[in-house]
């Protein structure tokens, strides 16, 4: 539980429109009540100046300020509410994370707030399983990243990823969920209930766990990246794409995300060049097609066979220009040695990576929990009921942490409504061996 223990500190939000981040940094502030000041950089080059100046030449939104201290963007932000210090920034006292205190037992945790997680809490609010649902380092999950979902049922004209995880939220408290925002940092299965402890020192307990804790977006490890991640380097195309127009971007990858990102920033690039390692794109025929029409159009280029080994520039000029290597055998990193390997540099203002995900399942490590050589969730699959139960009674898994060949938002709502069926039927058999065992005892005390 936390308490304002001062006068609260000026809270700056510089934003801009069609940002996921800049949502989720106003959703975290409005879920603690604290005031912000909002100043959206959209079309206002001034203000837009101002921002990176402020923040020390970062051209990314949001750009967060407590007390004129650069908090940073929406990871700098959510790191720091991991750890409390940014209740502490806040002058909000953070009284419960006594170190073996217990916050609450509920008979059922729910780890994330994308589609599964989400999906999950209105079943298992309807079927009054009480359940408590941690939001994570990226509350919404990654529906929350695209602005148009035009294949989730039941919206013909399409809806946004953040209007959609709205509803969801909301439809969810509806039915009793409780969300929270912190990170599970750890789950304790050798304990009956559940221990489930955040990254903020709170304690809960849980007879059932269900994971939902989706997948994140892959870096590549290579020179340059750390260094030029949120200054013309990014993951998330319609977060950061509008920030550069009028240059050439380059999109990394070959999957349906590269295929998007690239199709969505034509809007704003001179010319989008897609570097693929292989020959064939991974992507839905769907999305190719999409490419091919915009390369017919002379909007993108599609460099095959190539890969990404540096992005060169300074966080004061951005990007200044890439290094790749090109091999017509595909995959030419692994054939650096070979004297038809060709390394080229290129000249580009922004690149965005789209090169899949890692399953969120750190905090599951220390329990028995069956993970497949990726960290994906191993569950009993199959037909009949039981499908999302994983080899750890009680806990459950469901989504993209469990899914890694559909990764859809419609397949990760049906294996969150499975998961919250199955932990169900679980806690009721729990809640009748227990009301058995206490029959028994109290017969056998006669
Ligand atoms: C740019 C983009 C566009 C997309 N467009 C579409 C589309 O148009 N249609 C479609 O069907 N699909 C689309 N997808 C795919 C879709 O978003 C995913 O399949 C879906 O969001 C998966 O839902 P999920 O709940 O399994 O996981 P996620 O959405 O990844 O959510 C995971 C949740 O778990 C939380 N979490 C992680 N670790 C922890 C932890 N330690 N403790 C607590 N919580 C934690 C996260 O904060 C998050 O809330 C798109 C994906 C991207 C990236």
């Amino acid at each position: 539980m936390t308490e304002q223990s001062q006068a609260q500190p000026r809270v700056e939000i510089y934003t801009k429109d069609d940002c996921p981040y800049c949502e989720k940094a106003k959703d975290l502030f409005d879920s603690k009540d604290v005031e912000y000041e909002e100043y959206n950089v959209t079309d206002d080059e001034e203000l837009f100046e101002e921002m990176v100046e402020r923040a020390d030449g970062r051209k990314t939104a949001p750009e967060v300020f407590i007390d004129d201290e650069l908090i940073g963007g929406w990871d700098d932000t959510s790191a720091l509410e991991e750890t409390g210090e940014l209740d502490a920034k806040l002058g909000l006292a953070d009284e419960s994370s006594d170190d073996d205190e217990i916050v609450e037992h509920r008979p059922l945790i729910i780890a994330g707030t994308g589609i599964a997680g989400l999906t999950a809490a209105i079943y298992a609010g309807r079927a009054n399983n009480d359940p408590l649902v941690i939001e994570g380092d990226e509350p919404g999950g990654q529906l929350t990243l695209t602005t148009d979902v035009a294949n989730y049922p039941g919206f013909p004209e399409g809806i946004g990823g953040p209007e959609l995880v709205n509803n969801m939220k909301e439809q969810a408290r509806k039915f009793g969920a409780n969300l929270k925002n912190g990170v599970i940092e750890s789950v304790d299965d050798s304990t009956d209930p559940f221990r489930v402890e955040l990254k903020n020192g709170d304690v809960y307990t849980a007879d059932a766990v269900i994971a939902a804790s989706g997948a994140s977006a892959r870096t590549l490890g290579i020179p340059g990246e750390d260094e030029l991640m949120g200054y013309g380097l990014s993951t998330c195309a319609t977060c950061d794409g509008a920030f550069f127009r009028g240059e050439d971007m380059l999109v990394v990858g070959g999957g349906d995300a590269a295929m998007e990102e690239a199709t969505f920033l034509t809007k704003f690039a001179d010319t989008v060049y897609i570097a693929h390692r292989r020959e064939e794109f991974r992507a839905e025929d769907h999305w190719i097609d999409r490419v091919h029409e915009k390369v017919e159009d002379g909007e993108i280029e599609i460099m095959k066979n190539t890969e990404l080994t540096e992005v060169h520039g300074s966080q004061e000029e951005g990007v200044d220009y890439v290094t790749l290597v090109e091999n017509d055998e595909g995959h030419p990193t692994d054939r650096l040695d070979d004297p038809e390997t060709d390394e080229f540099e290129f000249d580009v203002g922004a690149v965005f990576l789209a090169i899949g995900h890692t399953p969120n399942t750190g905090y599951l490590e220390d329990t028995g929990v069956e993970m497949d050589a990726d960290g994906y969730l191993e569950t009993q699959g199959g037909e009949g009921g039981g499908q999302t139960e994983t080899d750890v009674p009680g806990l459950f898994g469901a989504g993209d942490v469990v899914d890694y060949h559909y990764q859809q938002a419609v397949t990760a709502a049906g294996m969150g409504s499975k998961a919250a069926l199955d932990a169900d039927e679980y806690l009721d058999d729990l809640e009748r061996a227990e009301s058995a065992g206490e029959i028994e005892a109290a017969t056998a005390d006669d």
